[in-house]
């Protein structure tokens, strides 16, 4: 009997933060994101060499979930997202946590990019998406065996989401992504006016 197994498998976890109330705590949030950027100069500074045309407090303000009340409770429930994406991933868990270790605010305007990189020193990485203006990047993700197909025919152009070596996930504004802190991805520079804010994440097996 033939069969074709899929193995190895790299999870993505999509869902909205909350169903209702949403609406208000994004805009509080988003309220709060530009209070960030309008205070804090180190990371303006910071932005200006390593994030060109936007702003991050990932160099200078990187623990936010301990600093305000209002990050503090997107912490809480980010939490129970976390918890649900370990349970798809089948974590055995043992008699640690998976608790946040940081969480920043990204401000991406026109032209804005952030090219591929992954997230050294945790398990689960992710972003909420706070305010994504219509036709805004969304994030993409590599493969991560992309260097191990050498000369591998290339994949059909409308095979699914699951055999292709990239996928670009929609940026929609009340929505987590989460995936697992050693996936590649990058947000491709901003096409459209009007700001693109994300809050970006960290937890860690401790
Ligand atoms: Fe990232």
């Amino acid at each position: 009997m033939k069969a074709i197994e899929f193995l190895f498998p790299t999870l993505i976890y999509r869902a909205p933060l909350q169903r209702p109330g949403g609406r208000a705590f994004n805009m509080e949030l988003l309220r709060e994101c530009r209070q960030l950027r309008a205070f804090d100069r180190a990371g303006r500074d910071w932005s200006r060499r390593n994030y060109p045309g936007g702003y991050t407090s990932y160099g200078s303000l990187d623990r936010l979930h301990e600093f305000s009340s209002t990050f503090g409770e997107l912490r809480h429930k980010l939490d129970r997202h976390v918890r649900a994406y370990a349970r798809a991933l089948q974590w055995d868990l043992r008699d640690r946590a998976l608790t946040m270790t940081d969480c920043w605010v990204n401000i991406m305007p026109r032209q804005c990019a952030h090219g591929l990189h992954l997230h050294p020193l945790s398990v689960v990485s992710g972003a909420y998406y706070v305010r994504t203006p219509r036709g805004c990047s969304g994030l993409k993700f590599e493969d991560p065996r992309l260097s191990r197909f050498m000369a591998a025919p290339p994949r059909q152009a409308d095979c699914p989401p699951a055999l292709r070596h990239h996928v670009v996930f929609p940026a929609r504004a009340g929505q987590v992504i989460l995936f697992e802190s050693w996936l590649r991805h990058e947000v491709a520079a901003s096409p459209v006016d009007g700001e693109r804010v994300s809050v970006s994440f960290n937890y860690a097996w401790a």
